[in-house]
């Protein structure tokens, strides 16, 4: 038997160290997991009871198109049903949309080193990807427009970027978009909008008015809090949602996915809250960073990539020992950690853990 030739290299997904398998392995009894951007106060308790109700009907298929999702979403962001899809995970929605439209040859422009799943994806459709070093740990949205030819179909812009945490301001964009051909699809990933407050983070909903090839991407499984359920969804013009509908598998999201996602966005006072103590962590963080000496990049979302100032394997390890996991190995940030933000406890302790580790190894005095 032989797989498709385009896939035999890829690499199966390594997700951040489970917190049992470090108890387990390194004998700890507390271990504060800080590596997948997950939220550390849980989800809204009305999607919790939301959740529950839903048990009774699990033998029951689900509503495919995720109708009163939908409507709940389309209320709250003020956009129509048409408008959106749902997805097991935004990473389903990426899979959808490159399988959607990209044909083997077609080129598909991304930064270099951004989201994985872009180019994951992009490689099983056969298509030939073309990656944009990150400038200042940015998007360089001008090399990236240089790139685009007749063969262009996809351009991917993480925003925040994952790992860097950096943005593209709403007018790089807007210029961006201005000169992109509309024949091009501009997926604009925003997993970690909720958390921004910034007046120079892009409008995008009011920028799909303007642009029918922007797409932009969303999830559950951040501020939400709903990793587990897998529900992402993209927003974009009816058309281009037709298409991507088009390939979705006939039952993708599951009821207790649709019940808990429609209830969390009808508390937004669970994600406000959520929001100003991320928006804390943060402070403290960087503030901290900048007494021991750090340097990071400028933070967006619920992480921050610091510069360790040491093989960021090592330090990675050191914090494991001291029951704290982080994300660690970049392909271009061999120095750099990538923390998420935690409550104040778990930043504490990252903290102490941190100056422990660096103060160890002589790189703090
Ligand atoms: C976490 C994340 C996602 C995907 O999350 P899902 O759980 O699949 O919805 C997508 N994009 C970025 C940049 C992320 O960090």
């Amino acid at each position: 038997m032989q797989p498709k030739q385009n896939i035999v290299h890829l690499p199966v997904y390594q997700p951040g160290k489970p917190v049992d398998d470090v108890k387990r392995e390194l004998g700890l009894t507390e271990v504060i997991k800080l590596a997948s951007n997950e939220n550390p106060f849980g989800c809204s308790e009305q999607a919790k009871a939301a959740m529950m109700e839903e048990i009774a009907n699990a033998s029951i298929y689900p509503d495919g198109a995720s109708q009163k999702l939908a409507a709940a979403v389309a209320g709250h962001l003020g956009v129509e049903r048409d408008q959106l899809i749902f997805g097991a995970g935004s990473d389903e929605v990426i899979l959808m949309i490159a399988r959607a439209y990209l044909v083997p040859g077609d080129e598909t422009i991304m930064a270099d080193e951004t989201f994985p799943q872009y180019k994951h994806n992009s490689e099983i459709e056969n298509a030939r990807v073309i990656e944009v070093p990150l400038k200042d740990g940015k998007h360089d949205l001008e090399a990236m427009l240089a790139k685009v030819t007749p063969r262009t179909k996809i351009i991917w812009i993480c925003n925040p970027n994952n790992p860097t945490g950096t943005i593209v301001t709403g007018e790089e964009l807007d210029s961006f978009m201005k000169r992109v051909p509309a024949s091009v699809l501009v997926v604009l990933d925003e997993a970690y909008c909720e958390y921004i407050n910034a007046p120079e983070y892009p409008d995008s909903l009011a920028m799909l008015k303007e642009y029918r090839n922007l797409v932009l991407l969303r999830t559950f499984s951040k501020i939400y809090g709903l990793a587990a359920l897998r529900v992402g969804y993209a927003i974009g013009h009816s058309d281009v949602i037709r298409s991507v509908n088009q390939v979705r598998e006939p039952f993708n999201t599951t009821r207790m996915g649709q019940a808990a996602a429609a209830a969390a966005i009808a508390d937004q006072a669970f994600v406000r809250s959520c929001r100003e103590r991320n928006a804390e962590g943060l402070a403290y963080l960087c503030g901290e960073f900048d007494r021991m000496g750090l340097s990071y990049f400028p933070p967006y979302g619920n992480f921050v990539m610091v510069d360790v100032k040491l093989p960021s394997q090592q330090v990675f390890e050191a914090l494991l020992r001291k029951g704290i996991i982080a994300r660690a190995r970049w392909t271009h940030y061999p120095h750099h950690i990538r923390i998420t933000v935690g409550s104040r406890e778990q930043n504490e302790k990252f903290i102490k853990a941190l100056e422990e580790v660096l103060q160890a190894a002589a790189v703090l005095g």
